[in-house]
């Protein structure tokens, strides 16, 4: 019985890895510019913590969640995203306490699980790369993160992008124009989907964020949340669409976009992919916003916060659309080739003593003839190969050939092992200058 890996998981294989490694580095780099530091969290978390956090009439936490009862009866779950562990552990490990920066900047990436219906760019097991903010009610965050996740794909070389924003106000704005979206949808109660009529009554504003064909239709002329804001939270959005106006970055207001989870208020964004070549319907890759009352909400000070999370997946998919290639090949710089059993030892000492001195080292191990040894190494790229025979083995020697130019010189066997970078250099050199 040869088993398949789970519905809507990945095998991430040699030849594809390297993709996701120059993707975290470049996110790593980046952030690293912006002053952000990484946490890592448990894979688990409680139940509790998310249901809380997210809200509990969100599809993630009434559908998604792959929560179980351990052995010791606590309600569990896979994390299904990442702000709300990173909250948790913020608020268990007191870094609002005078001794860390603030705002304290951070960021996580890794896997997280939710029960959907797999598809293009829709997995069960998909990995974020997120970052938080706490402690700023500066505007000026909402911009930088929103600047950090822009600069991130602008350092991978993804072009074709369209930020969306929106604000969705304080608790207080939200209650007023929940009541305005309800009036105005209840009309219409019998033709939303099965989803939205439930939505309607317990998460109106979710309605706006249906994917269902017919609801979108309804939702095009539902009141704008924008025309429901205080003066202050007019105030602080007019704020971050300045900043981005004289930061000359491009955007789109869009009155319609809520998010997925209930903690946001004030300014959200998405980035879309518009990349000619993107495929499957979902183009948002990164998503966000602040999120003011959540450490609270978690049990610590009133500390405001701000965050995004993107997909490392879809953000293959946009390379792909984009026509990015990601440099991934394997350069071996020397291979030995040893012929005959008598040398399988020396042949061992010799990879060894290579890979000490810093370079890249490989051999066979199938006994095969010189000729497919030498196959091997053509295939891996090494730069030298040096052949090993057992006439070669007792007189202490072994021939290293440059591959690139066929220059073949005889060295000591002893010198290799003693300083393989200086007769490396040798022969590269007298043939490359
Ligand atoms: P969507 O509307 O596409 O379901 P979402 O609003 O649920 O997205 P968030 O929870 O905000 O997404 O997550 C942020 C980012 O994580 C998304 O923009 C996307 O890139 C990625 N993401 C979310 N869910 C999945 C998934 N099931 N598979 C792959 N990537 C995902
Ligand atoms: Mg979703």
């Amino acid at each position: 019985m040869a088993y398949q890996k789970p519905k809507g998981t990945a095998d991430i294989l040699p030849g594809a890895v390297e993709k996701w490694q120059f993707i975290e580095s470049v996110a790593r780099e980046t952030f690293k510019r912006y002053e952000f530091h990484e946490v890592r969290t448990p894979i688990f978390e409680h139940y509790d913590v998310i249901s809380r956090s997210v809200g509990d009439t969100t599809d993630i936490v009434s559908k998604e969640m792959y929560d179980f009862y351990d052995k010791g009866d606590r309600h569990i779950t896979l994390r299904p995203e990442g702000t709300a562990p990173v909250v948790r552990t913020f608020v268990e490990n007191k870094l609002f306490g005078p001794e860390f920066q603030k705002p304290f900047k951070t960021y996580y990436m890794g896997p997280m699980f939710r029960y959907e219906r797999p598809q293009a760019g829709r997995l069960r097991q998909f990995h974020q790369l997120g970052v938080e903010v706490f402690g700023s009610e500066n505007p000026a965050t909402d911009v930088e993160t929103m600047l950090m996740a822009l600069d991130f794909y602008k350092q991978l070389g993804i072009k074709h992008l369209n930020l969306v924003i929106n604000s969705l106000g304080s608790k207080e704005d939200r209650e007023t124009y929940r009541q305005a979206l309800v009036d105005y949808l209840t009309p219409f109660k019998e033709n939303l989907s099965a989803d939205s009529q439930k939505r309607l009554v317990e998460n109106p504003l979710r309605v706006l964020d249906s994917k269902d064909p017919k609801d979108k239709e309804i939702v095009v002329n539902a009141p704008s949340i924008l025309d429901y804001l205080s003066e202050e939270s007019s105030a602080f959005f007019k704020q971050v669409t300045t900043m981005l106006d004289a930061l000359n970055v491009e955007y789109t207001i869009d009155h319609r976009m809520v998010r997925g989870l209930d903690y946001y208020n004030h300014t959200i964004f998405e980035i879309m992919s518009e990349a000619p070549g993107f495929e499957g319907a979902i183009t948002t890759i990164c998503a966000g916003g602040r999120y003011d009352g959540l450490v609270e909400e978690l049990g610590g000070p009133a500390t405001p916060g701000f965050g995004f999370a993107l997909g490392v997946e879809r953000t293959l998919i946009t390379l792909d659309a984009e026509g990015i290639e990601i440099p991934c090949e394997t350069e071996v710089d020397a291979y030995v080739v040893g012929l005959g059993e008598a040398t399988n030892i020396e042949t061992l000492k010799l990879v060894q003593s290579i890979r000490d001195a810093g370079f890249v080292a490989e051999r066979d191990f199938l006994n095969r003839k010189a000729k497919g040894q030498f196959k091997t190494a053509n295939k891996l790229n090494a730069k030298v190969v040096l052949t090993l025979g057992e006439t070669e083995l007792a007189e202490g020697k072994i021939q290293m050939k440059h591959m690139a130019s066929g220059k073949q010189v005889e060295v000591n066997l002893a010198d290799v092992h003693e300083n393989f970078k200086k007769q490396y250099d040798l022969v590269v050199k007298s043939v490359e200058g």
